[in-house]
């Protein structure tokens, strides 16, 4: 493994950590994936490009990274309390379609996006519904344990119980005392013995969709119930790194920590990560406030908010123009210095390909290596800060003057000497394309090209510069186009 030293926010003992792996080159990472039942949007996007970003940056330094997340296909009910209709299964009725084709169809969806944003797929990506009999042995070993109880075929895990010897709300900071008086009574809650206890199993009633045989009747499991069960079966009873939104610290994150105790009398896991939150012109997105954009119309320009479309990449560059911890702002001003910042780096990329090593140009220039050491070392040294890409971004703009002073012939090749002058061009690629997952968005302008080409061509024609006019027919074929010279018009075509 390179050397490094790495550290990292724990959301848990709410300090920062210095990463040590459980059993190292290994590293576990699970990621509370989408419910599929709609279009990826914003919200989607920050954690799976921040947690992307942090499977890049171990990977780079030589971690084998066992990147699991999970896709929500049953058992996320619209209300947080454990009521309400399934969110699956309500879209599904509403489209008339199998809950199956739903969850098919958005996860489909998610992909593309996914891919279209760069970021690596999972090493695995379970799904909670080829989970169900983990999941009823889980509940089965929390009631073994005395931490659950049944009431009408449904199971509840009993927080109060479970803080007698530990402490629930340690992750989100909250008082039991507290949740306690602050919660409501709901409808159909009477089941349980207090409210702030959650489901872990329920009875389904004979109209619902998705329902699976139990020891407890015919039901369907909750919604934190999954990634308890799929993150101990890939990753084990405990494993490094969970990551997620802040919004999903309580209850989600809570209560897989409370399964995970009731179980193995250990905490599930090690370091705990979560993303902040995106707003919108500064405000919280949400469907009814009209401004939830999904990552598609962002791509196409296609919503009432913006200006104009923002490219993956663009939106890619946006979010890590932020540290992970920090709220981030989308606004068309916001998106637009984005894309120009992306394009600069991306030229960059570009130039430094082109470039060079020139020996014997000039001296070697000590100063000038000694800069370039010290952006290296600063821009290793924001990824090792808790992985601060808006930092170690800024140091990148450092490395590319120095690029862009060799492109103009500002700045000779041979100041730093050859060693020096590769391991800035190499560190400025790894940084931008390895790490940061930033890649070139090749224009797709290809008839507009070709019509510009075919202009010249008849400009050349008119003025019978038949040199000319061979040169582009000749270049033209090389890329696999043919000239069509028509009696009465000028065409291309694709090489037969
Ligand atoms: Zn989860």
């Amino acid at each position: 493994m390179k050397s490094h030293n790495l550290k990292l926010y724990n959301t848990l003992s709410r300090k920062k950590e210095n990463f040590e792996a459980i059993n190292p080159p290994f590293v576990g990472l699970y990621v509370c994936g989408p419910t599929v039942y709609g279009d990826a949007h914003l919200g989607h996007a920050r954690p799976a490009i921040t947690f992307d970003t942090v499977n890049r940056y171990l990977t780079h330094l030589d971690y084998r990274v066992r990147y699991v997340r999970n896709i929500t296909d049953v058992g996320h009910l619209q209300g947080d309390a454990d009521e309400g209709e399934d969110k699956i299964a309500k879209k599904a009725k509403l489209e008339q379609l199998e809950p199956m084709e739903i969850a098919q169809q958005y996860t489909d969806s998610y992909h593309r996006d996914m891919a279209l944003l760069n970021t690596w797929k999972p090493n695995i990506e379970p799904r909670a519904t080829g989970h169900i009999p983990e999941q009823i042995a889980l509940v089965e070993a929390i009631l073994k344990e005395g931490f659950a109880y049944v009431v009408n075929g449904s199971v509840y895990f009993d927080v109060m119980k479970y803080n007698e010897t530990n402490d629930y709300g340690k992750l989100s900071g909250r008082d039991l005392e507290n949740l306690l008086t602050g919660s409501r009574t709901l409808d159909g809650q009477e089941e349980k013995r207090n409210a702030v206890d959650f489901s872990l199993w329920k009875n389904a009633s004979p109209e619902h969709l998705m329902k699976w045989e139990s020891p407890w009747g015919v039901g369907f499991p909750g919604w934190h119930l999954e990634c308890t069960a799929m993150s101990s079966k890939y990753l084990g009873k405990t494993f490094d790194i969970h990551g997620g939104g802040m919004d999903l610290m309580f209850p989600h994150h809570e209560c897989e920590i409370a399964q995970g105790n009731a179980c193995n009398h250990q905490d599930p896991v090690k370091y705990w990560m979560h993303n902040n939150m995106i707003t919108i012109n500064g405000q919280k997105m949400g469907k009814s406030l009209g401004n939830f954009i999904t990552l598609q119309e962002l791509f196409n320009g296609d919503h009432k908010l913006l200006d104009q479309a923002y490219s993956p990449m663009t939106i890619r560059y946006f979010i890590l123009t932020a540290h992970y911890r920090s709220t981030l702002d989308f606004s068309n001003d916001a998106l637009q210095a984005a894309q120009k910042g992306y394009k600069k780096l991306i030229n960059g990329l570009r130039i430094s390909k082109l470039l060079k090593y020139e020996a014997g140009e000039a001296e070697k220039d000590e100063e000038q290596i000694a800069q370039v050491e010290q952006i290296i070392t600063n821009a290793y040294r924001a990824m090792d800060d808790d992985f601060n890409t808006a930092q170690a971004i800024g140091h990148l703009f450092n490395l590319l003057k120095k690029i862009n002073s060799m492109y103009t012939g500002q700045l000779k090749s041979a100041v730093f000497g050859e060693e020096i002058f590769k391991k800035l061009i190499d560190t400025f690629n790894t940084f931008v394309s390895d790490i940061l997952g930033l890649i070139e968005e090749k224009s797709d302008h290809q008839n507009e090209m070709l019509n510009l080409l075919l202009q010249l061509y008849t400009e050349a024609k008119t003025a019978r510069d038949y040199t000319k006019v061979d040169e582009i027919r000749a270049g033209l074929k090389e890329i696999g186009f043919v000239v069509k010279d028509m009696k009465d018009k000028i065409d291309w075509a694709y090489e037969e």
